[in-house]
């Protein structure tokens, strides 16, 4: 099993941890969905970029009123869809390869998958009844799952 100093787990928000104060810690980022998280894939970002070409349609079918005669012909849905994630996909890809692969992260290993609480640090929290950092000597989160890559 290996230990780490640090372990994140979820790349929304989580994403943003690391900097220079762990530059010299061993570091785990532990994601089971699509790297970034709600508000980047699935959240605010897709939402507005949605809304703002239905507010345009929206607007023309409603013109009428205020004067100004507009026909809406089409909403090519398929064309709304991909510019979107045309966008939005490769920030995520590309945050998921800068933490995997660019020297800037050469402490921290990126796990694919499902991560769950195990052993000391779950008896810790039950003893003290509350959260403590892990010890980092001792490593007391752990990355546990089978088709972690391992540390570089
Ligand atoms: C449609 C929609 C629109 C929104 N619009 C806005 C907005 O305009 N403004 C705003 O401020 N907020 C908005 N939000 C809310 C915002 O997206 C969330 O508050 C924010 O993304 C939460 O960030 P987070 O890092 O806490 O969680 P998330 O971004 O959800 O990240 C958690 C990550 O952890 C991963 N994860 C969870 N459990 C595990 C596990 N056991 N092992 C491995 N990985 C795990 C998940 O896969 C996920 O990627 C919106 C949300 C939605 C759904």
């Amino acid at each position: 099993m290996t230990h780490y100093d640090l372990v994140i787990i979820g790349t929304g928000s989580g994403n943003t941890i690391l900097d220079q104060r762990f530059a010299d810690w061993r570091v785990a980022i532990v994601e089971k969905g699509v790297f970034g998280g709600t508000c980047l894939n699935v959240g605010c970002i897709p939402t507005k970029m949605f809304v703002y070409p239905a507010d345009i349609a929206q607007a023309i079918s409603t013109s009428g009123p205020l004067g100004v005669d507009a026909e809406l012909r089409e909403v090519r849905w398929h064309e709304v869809r991909d510019r979107i994630f045309g966008r939005i996909d490769p920030i995520a890809s590309g945050g998921k390869e800068y933490r995997a692969s660019h020297p800037d992260n050469a402490n921290v290993t990126l796990y694919d998958g499902t991560a769950r609480a195990a052993g000391d640090a779950e008896r810790r929290r039950r003893a003290d009844g509350a959260d403590r950092r892990p010890d980092r000597a001792g490593g007391g989160q752990q990355a546990d799952h089978p088709e972690h890559r391992g540390p570089r």
